[in-house]
């Protein structure tokens, strides 16, 4: 019998009638013979709900103090879940107790709103287990040196429940959500979209880096660095389905390509919303240039992700980047009025309407042409091509945000995505 991480997301904790749903899941698992742990996120909703609030009451700031009270805030929500599953847990007549963060503790940096998980003590949680316990841990929390609660970003209960697996070195983390698996894109936008039975480890990173929601790329990060078994499933079939039938559903992402993750050219697309497009434009085309740009934009703590720089005729270059949505508006701010007037470039211009769509797949390493289908495909629907990047396992484009679902769908098409076996 193993020591087993289940993780249950905000949709899967929703109610108290799903709350009594995952305990009685866990209980199957525990009376089972496994040492259950157990991750869950706030009930769906809360984070928002608790943030909005705060967002009322004063218009949101970067300073730390204010990030600090946010992690406050936010954590609330987890810990709140977290209890309710454990009553919900005793109630079906298992011993359960629930930690929060700072008791277990979850050791991380003090980078409020995304901090980095640097330990785990796992003594406390071993002497419950040991002694018979299912033990709940909430997710996307921790505590600084400080003893100050943090959070490890949105999404961040997957890195909590990755963290904490490979902490104790669990046989498997089971990311229970409210689809029964990875899909091939987002099956929200693309109804056609199939599961995957199983995806390589470096898709898995590239499709969470390039946007897409299943999994925070940290989570994905952590389970590469200390090989933690991972798998992402349903938790909205019935609780007491066939334990066995349940533990092999869903999506396992491996360490190892086999022969058939070959043959998938491109396994996965990937879509996102949250970039702005931010162009230099009429830059005397020098040495430096890039440097003073972006040298200034790193000073700002902005990170930036595609980068382009078109020659123009007459000695001067646009340059465009994006960032992220949340950093458009203090990013266009600080080029007006620090890097424009030294730099002799004319203006600053910038697009908050991109979205960037992203093609993925290890079978791209040995098939040249890939690329070349995918803007063949773009430019047979009339869609312009903004920006491009590539890797070596994935292609990514920016586009007009209001032709994404149809980049997505065409893409998902031209690739043979939605048929069987592909
Ligand atoms: P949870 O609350 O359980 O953490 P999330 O909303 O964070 O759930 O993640 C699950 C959602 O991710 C799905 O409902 C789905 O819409 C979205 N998603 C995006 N891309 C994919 C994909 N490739 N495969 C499966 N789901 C995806
Ligand atoms: N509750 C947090 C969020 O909404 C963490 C999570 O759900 O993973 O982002
Ligand atoms: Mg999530």
């Amino acid at each position: 019998m193993a020591l087993i991480v289940h993780k249950y997301g905000g949709t899967s904790m929703g109610s108290t009638e799903r709350i009594r749903n995952v305990a009685r899941r866990v209980a199957k698992w525990a009376r089972a013979g496994h040492q259950m742990v157990v991750v869950p996120s706030a009930m769906s909703g809360e984070t928002n709900r608790l943030l909005a609030l705060a967002k009322e009451l004063a218009p949101p700031k970067t300073t730390r103090e204010y990030f600090r009270e946010l992690d406050m805030l936010a954590a609330t929500g987890e810990q709140a879940s977290s209890a309710l599953l454990a009553i919900a847990l005793q109630a079906e007549g298992m011993a359960a107790v629930s930690y929060a963060g700072w008791q277990v503790p979850i050791r991380t940096d003090d980078a409020y709103t995304k901090a980095r998980v640097d330990s785990i003590d796992d003594a406390r949680v071993r002497a419950d287990l040991a002694a018979g316990r299912v033990v709940i841990i909430t997710g996307f929390q921790g505590v600084d040196a400080q003893g100050n609660i943090t959070t490890l970003g949105r999404g961040g209960s997957d890195t909590s429940a990755v963290a904490v697996a490979a902490a104790l070195k669990a046989a498997e983390c089971l990311i229970y959500t409210d689809v029964d698996g990875v899909y091939t894109t987002d099956p929200r936008i693309v109804p056609e979209a199939r599961r995957l039975t199983s995806v390589s480890f470096e898709e898995m990173l590239e499709m969470a880096s390039l946007g897409s929601k299943v999994l925070q790329i940290r989570s994905v990060e952590f389970a590469g660095k200390y090989q933690v078994p991972l798998r992402v499933l349903s938790s909205f079939t019935p609780w007491d389905i066939d334990l066995g039938d349940e533990a092999r559903s869903g999506t396992l992402i491996t360490f190892e390509e086999d022969e058939h993750m070959e043959k998938a050219i491109v396994s996965g697309i990937a879509f996102n919303r949250d970039e702005a497009k931010i162009s230099v434009l009429g830059v005397p085309d020098t040495p430096g240039i890039a440097y003073r740009i972006l040298g200034a934009v790193a000073d700002a703590n902005v990170e930036v992700d595609m980068i382009i720089q078109n020659i123009s005729h007459h000695g001067s270059a646009d340059f465009s980047f994006t960032v992220n949505r949340g950093d458009y508006a203090r990013t266009v701010d600080l080029l007006n009025s620090k890097v424009l007037p030294t730099l002799g470039a004319t203006e600053v211009a910038g697009d908050t309407r991109i979205c960037k769509v992203s093609i993925v797949g290890i079978g791209m390493r040995s098939h040249v042409g890939v690329a070349s289908k995918m803007f063949r495909t773009l430019s047979e629907e009339g869609i312009n091509i903004q920006m491009i990047s590539t890797s070596e396992i994935k292609t990514s484009v920016v586009i007009d945000e209001k032709y994404m679902e149809l980049a997505v769908r065409a893409l998902h098409r031209a690739f043979d995505l939605d048929q069987p076996g592909a």
